[in-house]
C-alpha cells in the first residue's frame, strides 16, 4: 500500500495541486490506517510540532500539502517563494535527531502521533537532509547568533538536526478539550463569513490582552476598511510569562461583548509562532487569507520576539514588517491595514490617533509593567484603561502579591544555617495563619523524593529540580513553599526561579556564611569525614559551590542570631507585599 499520494498530486516536483478542504482522510479510510500504521515507524511530535501539523491538516498553510521537501525548503529560504513560485516565507519541515533520522527511508510511511499516542496523520517520506541552520536562521531571522534572537536560539537547540519532507494523509486533527467552539478551521470561518455576508474581514492576530484601546484600534480601522472582523489570538505554546491562557481566551471574550453585535467573530489560532518579524507577518497574512480574511492588520513591530515581553527595543527596524508586507499584500491577495495606535486623551475623555495629538493636550497610558504593577499591589485600573470584566478576569490570574503563593528557596554550604532557619520560618508562618506552608528539606527531600538519586552533578541537579517542580505546584496554590537543599549549581536554581516565577513569588536567600565558620559548625560531621577521607563529593571541600549570581537576599548567618535572620526574610517579604 502506497502512501505516496504527493507523487499523483504534484503535477511536476513541488508543484502543489491539492485543492481540497483539509488534508483529512474519509473516516471510512481511518480504521485501514490505524490498523496499517501499527506496522509503521512512529514519531511523537513536541508541542510546536502539533501546531504546524494542525495547520498543515486543516490547510490554513494552504497550498502546503505536507513538509517542504528540500527543493520547496531552500527555495523558500532564498527567495520567500517554493520553488513554482507561490510566496511562502517560513519553512515547514519535520525535524528529527539524528538517531531518528538514521532508522528512516524515502519512500516510507511514518505514523505522526501525539504524546498520548493519539494517531494523527501518516506521513510518506519523499526526502530526508541535514539543513544548514545557520543559513536558515540568517534567511528566516536575519541573524545567526542564537543570543540575540530566540527564535534561532529554539533553531539551534530545540530543533532536530535533520529535516523531513514529505506529504500527509490527515487521520484527525490534533486532540483539544477545551474552548472547542472557538477552534474554527479556514473552512468553518470562511463558510461563517459567507453565511454571514461579510465581504471584507479583517483579520486580527495577537498574542496580548486587550483594553479600551484596542478596541478603538480594531473598531477605527474596521470603519475605515468597511469591514467586520476576525480575532483570532494565537494560543499555540504558552511561554514562560504569558498570561495563562484560559484567562487570556476569557478576556478576548469579554472583548467580544464591547463590539456591535455581528461585527465580530473569535477564533483561536493554534499556530508555532517563529516571531521573524517582516517575513512572520507575510507568513500570518497568508494564514489570514487561508481563513477566508481579505484585510490583515500588520503593526509597526509585527512579530518582533521582543516587543511583549515588556523590553523596550524591538529586534527588527520599526515598520519593517509594514514594509514588506506592502510588497507581497497585491500577491497574496489579502489587504495589510497598518495598525494606528491609539491613546487615551483626557482633556477630551476619549481615544484619538496618536498622530491627531495636539499640543499640550493630556495623553494617559499605562505601560504593561505599570498593569503588572498595579495588579500586584491590588491597586486600581482606570476605567479608562480596560473595561471592568477585563480587570476581574487578570485580576483572577495576578492576585494581588498578598494573595500569591511563594517559595523561599534557601541555598548554601552544608551548615550555613538553611534548615535552621527554614525551621524558625516554618513556625512563624504557621503562626501568621494566613496560607498553608511546606517545608522541603534538603535531607527529607533526598529521603522521600530522590531516594535514588547520587552526588553528582546531574544528579544534583535533577534533586534541585524535583524540589522546584513540588515548590511550583505549592506556589501555583496559593501556599508557601520553603526550601533548603545545598543547590550549588545555578543552571538548576535558574531553572526554579523561570518556572516558580510563573506560578507566584520566587524568593532566593543565599546564605554566605563563611567556609571556616560551617566547617566549624560541622552539624553533621560531614567537614570532618571529608578532612579525614571517609567521604567524597562534600560540597565547599572536594565538591563546588557556585554562589547565586542574583539572590533576593543574602544573609551571612555567622554575624546573626536565627532569629534575627529569619526577620530579614520576613522585612523582604513584608516590603515586597507578600504579607501584612
Ligand atoms: P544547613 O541546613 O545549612 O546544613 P543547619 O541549619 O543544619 O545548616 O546548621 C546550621 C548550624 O548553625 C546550626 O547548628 C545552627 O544552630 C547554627 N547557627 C548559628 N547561627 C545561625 C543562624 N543565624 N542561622 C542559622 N543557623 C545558625
Amino acid at each position: 500500500m502506497s502512501h505516496s499520494k504527493a507523487k499523483d498530486l504534484h503535477a511536476e516536483p513541488g508543484k502543489l495541486v491539492d485543492h481540497s478542504e483539509n488534508l483529512l482522510v474519509h473516516f471510512r479510510r481511518i480504521e485501514e490506517l490505524k490498523n496499517l500504521a501499527l506496522g509503521y515507524p512512529a514519531i511523537e511530535l513536541n508541542s510546536r510540532q502539533l501546531c504546524d501539523l494542525e495547520l498543515l491538516l486543516n490547510r490554513a498553510f494552504y497550498p502546503l500539502t505536507g513538509y517542504l521537501n528540500r527543493q520547496d525548503y531552500e527555495s523558500v529560504l532564498d527567495t520567500m517563494r517554493l520553488s513554482d513560485g507561490t510566496v511562502w516565507p517560513i519553512p515547514i519541515c519535520l525535524d528529527v535527531n539524528e538517531k531518528t533520522a538514521g532508522t528512516l527511508e524515502v519512500d516510507q510511511p511514518i505514523a505522526l502521533r501525539d504524546e498520548e499516542g493519539f494517531l494523527l496523520a501518516i506521513l510518506s517520506i519523499e526526502e530526508i537532509w541535514k539543513p544548514d541552520k545557520k543559513m536558515e536562521a540568517r534567511c528566516v531571522f536575519g541573524a545567526d547568533d542564537h543570543r540575540v534572537h530566540p527564535g534561532v536560539r529554539y533553531l539551534y537547540e530545540e530543533v532536530g538536526n535533520w529535516y523531513i519532507g514529505g506529504s500527509l494523509e490527515g487521520v484527525q486533527l490534533p486532540v483539544h478539550y477545551d474552548f472547542r467552539k472557538l477552534r474554527l478551521t479556514p473552512a468553518d470561518t470562511h463558510r461563517a463569513f459567507l453565511e454571514n455576508g461579510w465581504r471584507n474581514v479583517i483579520g486580527f492576530q495577537t498574542e496580548k490582552h486587550l483594553h479600551c484601546a484596542h478596541r478603538e484600534m480594531i473598531f477605527s480601522a474596521a470603519r475605515e476598511a468597511r469591514a467586520s472582523i476576525f480575532l483570532q489570538p494565537v494560543v499555540g505554546l504558552t511561554h514562560a510569562g504569558d498570561l495563562n491562557y484560559y484567562t487570556q481566551v476569557r478576556c478576548y471574550q469579554q472583548i467580544l461583548a464591547k463590539f456591535p453585535k455581528n461585527m465580530i467573530t473569535l477564533g483561536i489560532l493554534p499556530m508555532a509562532m517563529r516571531k521573524a518579524g517582516p517575513r512572520e507577518a507575510v507568513w500570518q497574512a497568508i494564514i489570514r487569507k487561508n481563513y477566508g480574511c481579505s484585510h490583515f492588520m500588520v503593526s509597526d513591530d509585527h512579530g518582533d520576539p521582543f516587543v511583549n515581553n515588556g523590553s523596550e527595543n524591538s529586534f527588527y527596524p520599526l515598520h519593517a514588517a509594514q514594509e514588506m508586507m506592502g510588497k507581497y499584500e497585491t500577491e497574496i491577495g489579502i489587504k495589510m491595514v497598518p495598525l494606528k495606535k491609539m491613546v487615551y486623551v483626557e482633556d477630551r475623555a476619549q481615544y484619538l490617533l496618536e498622530s491627531k495629538v495636539g499640543q499640550g493636550m493630556q495623553v494617559k497610558r499605562i505601560s504593561s509593567s505599570e498593569l503588572k504593577r498595579r495588579l500586584e499591589n491590588g491597586l486600581d485600573i482606570p476605567e479608562w484603561f480596560s473595561y471592568p470584566e477585563v480587570v476581574a478576569e487578570l485580576r483572577h490570574v495576578y492576585p494581588p502579591r498578598r494573595k500569591q503563593g511563594f517559595t523561599i528557596f534557601f541555598t548554601g554550604l552544608p551548615s550555613a544555617g538553611k534548615s535552621t532557619l527554614a525551621k524558625v520560618l516554618l513556625v512563624k508562618f504557621m503562626e501568621l495563619r494566613d496560607r498553608p506552608v511546606t517545608l522541603l528539606d534538603g535531607d527529607i527531600v533526598r529521603k522521600n523524593l530522590s531516594s535514588e538519586l547520587s552526588f553528582t552533578k546531574e544528579h544534583r541537579n535533577l534533586n534541585v529540580q524535583r524540589i522546584g517542580f513540588v515548590a511550583s505546584e505549592i506556589t501555583k496554590n496559593g501556599g508557601v513553599a520553603i526550601c533548603a537543599p545545598i543547590a550549588p549549581y545555578e543552571e538548576s536554581r535558574r531553572y526554579n526561579r523561570e518556572l516558580i516565577g510563573r506560578y507566584g513569588g520566587y524568593i532566593e536567600v543565599y546564605l554566605s556564611t563563611p567556609m571556616e565558620v560551617c566547617e566549624q559548625r560541622d552539624r553533621k560531621g560531614i567537614y570532618a569525614k571529608a578532612r579525614t577521607g571517609k567521604m567524597s563529593g562534600v560540597t565547599g571541600i572536594d565538591d563546588p559551590y557556585v554562589p547565586p549570581s542574583n539572590p533576593e537576599i543574602v544573609l551571612n548567618t555567622s554575624e546573626l542570631t536565627p532569629d534575627e535572620a529569619a526577620q530579614e526574610v520576613l522585612l523582604y517579604l513584608e516590603q515586597q507585599g507578600y504579607i501584612a
